[in-house]
């Protein structure tokens, strides 16, 4: 099967490079921001819908206009792609998968995007448009023999890393069958398969947490010594006008936290990456429930008129749910499993997996969450709460495969 695939790689601008790209980012950013703006208001004011080709017309007259001349100095197609990626953030806004596009602050990691009328490929050299000499990239895996990029991402993350990703067409070979089945309880710290394996996060992301909040809490001491200096109350807020000076520690120490977020970050994926690829190699077909992880971890706080329960505990919940990497991990096996020729099937998240006894069905109404193991009343089996659920799931999945409906996702 012919699929897209990314491949990211590390690379080391010159000083000419890097302000180029700069320049980009920051281009690529305001285009963005700006169509975020333009779009809002259009709507709001007007009630009307504006898309890609009604922004990308303006592009022309934005270059012309001394007060954004400066966009010219960049390349077209990084604009027009700035573009299309509002375009397919406000698509998965209308699909529900994700909240309002928001606007893109100068912190945080930059990007910019080029399709193949902006770079050249040429003997493995990379060389962006706008652009003299190609890209010092470290091909740290190969790409696949002849592959030629039809896009590329470039990449700065806070901590000051460059990163590109090259998108190229990859023909990948079905893996050879097998019987094993799996329902796959994803639990807030770990994986469970019905099969008995269990997979969590390396431990090394709780100490790079412990490394993060350390530098968070000498940030929020310099910030208010800072304050304190400008002889402000270093409990409230800056008001609204005042500029902190920034000082080279300061700046050192944003630094740090932003090099332990990308630390956490390339750890976390690795161990997605390993974990989805064995389980996918390993099973023909993988069950898995529907969890809507988004409501999950939103609930906990509450609205106004119904203020969350347990807020406390759940937000310890919500972390290591974003520790795990839940949706990303669902993501990677569905994707997994169609290039390697799998079935993955999804179990309606309302089905009381985690409650049903798995050796006689009875429901255990009782089971609290605190529960880590619970004995069937019914049948007297003793049972460890995460593996019967992944054995109940692994069960609906089959009953679906096989033609049970009423098990199917409810939409
Ligand atoms: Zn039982």
């Amino acid at each position: 099967m012919i699929v897209k695939r990314a491949y990211r790689y590390r690379f080391y601008p010159t000083e000419e490079q890097a302000e180029q790209l700069a320049r980009s980012f920051g281009c690529a950013r305001w285009i963005y921001n700006w169509g975020l703006q333009q779009r809002t208001e259009a709507f709001y004011k007007h009630g009307q819908r504006l898309y890609y080709k009604d922004l990308a017309g303006q592009l022309k007259v934005l270059k012309q206009a001394p007060d954004t001349a400066w966009l010219a100095e960049v390349s077209n197609v990084v604009l027009q792609q700035a573009l299309r990626h509002l375009d397919a953030a406000f698509a998965r806004f209308f699909k529900k998968e994700a909240g309002y596009p928001t606007f893109k602050s100068r912190r945080g990691d930059q990007s910019c995007s080029y399709m193949s009328n902006a770079f050249t490929f040429r003997d493995g050299r990379l060389t962006l448009a706008k652009q003299r000499e190609p890209l010092d990239i470290r091909w740290s895996r190969p790409l696949p023999e002849g592959a030629v990029p039809s896009s590329v991402t470039v990449t700065r993350t806070t901590g000051g890393k460059y990163y590109v990703s090259l998108l190229v067409e990859a023909d990948v070979q079905p893996l050879p069958a097998t019987t094993q089945e799996t329902g796959i309880d994803l639990n807030v710290k770990e994986l469970v398969l019905s099969t008995g394996q269990r997979f969590q996060p390396p431990k090394s992301l709780k100490r790079l947490e412990q490394r993060k909040r350390r530098y968070q809490r000498a940030c929020r001491r310099k910030v208010a010594a800072a304050k304190k200096a400008l002889g402000l109350d270093p409990n409230a807020p800056l008001p609204k006008g005042t500029r902190l000076p920034i000082s080279n520690n300061l700046r050192q120490a944003h630094r740090q936290i932003g090099r332990v977020m990308e630390r956490q970050a390339n750890v976390r994926r690795d161990w997605q990456h390993k974990t989805t690829t064995t389980i996918v190699r390993e099973n023909q077909v993988i069950a898995m429930e529907d969890l809507y992880v988004q409501g999950m971890t939103a609930s906990a706080k509450g609205t106004a008129e119904q203020p969350g329960k347990n807020v406390r505990q759940k937000a310890g919940l919500n972390r290591a749910i974003l520790d795990v990497g839940f949706g990303e991990i669902r993501r990677q096996i569905d994707y997994k499993a169609q290039w390697y020729g799998r079935t993955t099937v999804q179990i309606d998240r309302w089905y009381p997996s985690s409650r049903r006894c798995s050796s006689c069905g009875h429901i255990h109404r009782a089971l609290r969450l605190s529960d880590r193991h619970w004995t069937c009343s019914s049948c007297g089996t003793r049972h460890d709460r995460d593996l019967n659920a992944a054995r109940n799931i692994l069960a609906a999945g089959q009953a679906i495969l096989q033609g049970a409906d009423a098990l199917r996702i409810h939409e």
